[in-house]
């Protein structure tokens, strides 16, 4: 199936008059990590406008200078720090330093490009541009998407992020200055015991195997310092599952348990009252509170405020509550401003929301905005591609690798995906720190 696009938009006009050549990129797809192969760079003067320099706004933009001849490639965030996200659960839980997950975007800056360093405040794809915090509109050809979420911690009542690392409370999200007083956290609960909640809210988050992960570290930790009989271990989802993929749900339903850890299903976190140390729950039998020692605070998340509030997210269906960036789930295209791609965190997509998918989405965006700055069909297709080494305990995990149809895709035929194994610890621990890093600079 391939796409044509139309180039609609009130900037065709420019648009097509941009000059254009070469024969751009193939791109297949395989279990869903996409390859490009630049067959010759595309000669265009088009205005290329990235926002976001995270994850997928580097490799995007790296890919983007590789892939276009002559095109002035623009990437606006004020952020200039560059944090390794898929470790924070590592420090959260004591296992790896927080400097080990500190960088710098400027390293994975392709050059030639324009850095802004400013945050967008309004998306305006009527106009074609956007207008920054600092007053500067920019304007483009063309527009690619990669401003990750937002973590709304007043999603639940009384918490803020200034709590973190204070009276039992912790969040593993957002940055290694939460994850390290996270650890803090952790590591007294772990020593004295007590009651431990851990929460998961409604609606996706970034790696779902997070609040999992944090869990079932600190199930570990208890174990390993002897302590476990001392602590009361609570996993609270919001509805009646534990992961989207079937077969891990399944597993999950046994693990947990096996480990003490008891599932209080229906059980969406929505108030907390620190100097008390209580929880509060809506279930489906109205609201309950809970005592807790300690306490992981998963709030909600959704698109960042301008992307949300903008007419690049959905108005209707799933995706519509959260301000997810409207896409076609295959070539991640804008189905209304087909000059704008997305990938990353931010799009609407039924899977998503990790680095991996990062990894197999950033190839086929680039190469179908490619393709539509040289006029040609788009031909590249996501397939819903995400993994996760899910760790269960220090030196043990699961390699969780599925598609949009939910079915598993494993890479490596040597390590079954339903069983704890040595080796996903060791790509987590060990590897996958390095193949993020070359992501950035578009060369996986
Ligand atoms: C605790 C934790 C554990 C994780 N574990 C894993 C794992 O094991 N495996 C895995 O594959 N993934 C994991 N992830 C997920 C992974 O890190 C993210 O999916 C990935 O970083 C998403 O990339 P992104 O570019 O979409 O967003 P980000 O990398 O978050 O980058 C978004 C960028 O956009 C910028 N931005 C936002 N709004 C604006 C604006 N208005 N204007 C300009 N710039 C803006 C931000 O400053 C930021 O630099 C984990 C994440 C967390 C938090």
């Amino acid at each position: 199936m391939s796409q044509k696009s139309s180039n609609a938009g009130p900037n065709h006009g420019r648009r097509k008059f941009l000059q254009v050549s070469g024969l751009g990129l193939a791109a297949t797809a395989g279990t869903g990590i996409m390859t490009s192969k630049a067959l010759a760079k595309v000669k265009t003067n088009a205005r290329v406008v990235i926002i976001g320099a995270g994850a997928a706004g580097l490799d995007a933009a790296n890919r983007l200078s590789r892939e276009l001849d002559g095109a002035q490639i623009t990437i606006i965030d004020s952020r200039v720090e560059h944090i390794y996200q898929p470790g924070l659960t590592l420090v959260a839980t004591g296992l790896w330093k927080a400097s080990k997950v500190m960088d710098e975007n400027a390293r994975y800056m392709p050059d030639g490009i324009d850095w802004i360093q400013a945050r967008v405040i309004e998306f305006d794809p009527e106009t074609n541009s956007v207008l920054t915090d600092t007053g500067q509109r920019v304007a483009y050809d063309y527009l690619m998407v990669t401003t990750g979420l937002q973590v709304n911690y007043s999603g639940v009542e009384g918490m803020s992020p200034e709590l973190i690392g204070q009276m039992g409370i912790g969040c593993v999200y957002d940055n290694p200055n939460h994850a390290t007083r996270t650890w803090n956290m952790i590591d007294q609960f772990t020593d004295v015991g007590g009651v431990g909640l851990f929460t998961r809210p409604r609606g996706p988050v970034k790696c779902a195997g997070a609040p999992l992960k944090v869990t079932m570290l600190s199930e570990d930790l208890l174990e390993r310092k002897g302590n476990r009989d001392k602590a009361q271990l609570f996993y609270t989802p919001p509805a009646k599952g534990l992961f989207s993929q079937p077969e891990i749900n399944e597993f999950l339903k046994e693990e947990l348990p096996s480990r003490g850890i008891s599932l209080l299903w229906d059980h969406p976190l929505v108030g907390i009252e620190p100097e008390l140390k209580r929880a509060t729950f809506e279930t489906p039998e109205g609201n309950q509170t809970l005592d807790y020692d300690f306490i992981h605070v998963v709030p909600p998340m959704q698109a960042p405020d301008p992307l949300a509030n903008s007419p690049l997210s959905w108005k209707t269906g799933r995706f519509a509550a959260g301000g997810w960036m409207e896409v076609d789930q295959h070539t991640l295209q804008h189905p209304r401003f087909q000059n704008v791609f997305g990938s990353g965190d931010c799009v609407g997509t039924p899977v998503g929301k990790t680095a991996a998918s990062v990894k197999a989405q950033v190839p086929v965006a680039v190469a179908n905005m490619v393709s539509s700055i040289a006029d040609r069909e788009l031909s590249a297709r996501y397939n819903g591609y995400t993994s996760c080494p899910l760790v269960t305990r220090k030196g043990q995990a699961l390699l969780v690798e599925f598609d949009y149809d939910l079915k598993m895709v494993p890479s490596f035929p040597f390590v079954n995906p339903y069983e704890k194994h040595w080796f996903p610890w060791m790509l987590k621990d060990r590897m996958l720190h390095a193949a993020y890093n070359a992501m950035l600079r578009g060369r996986v």
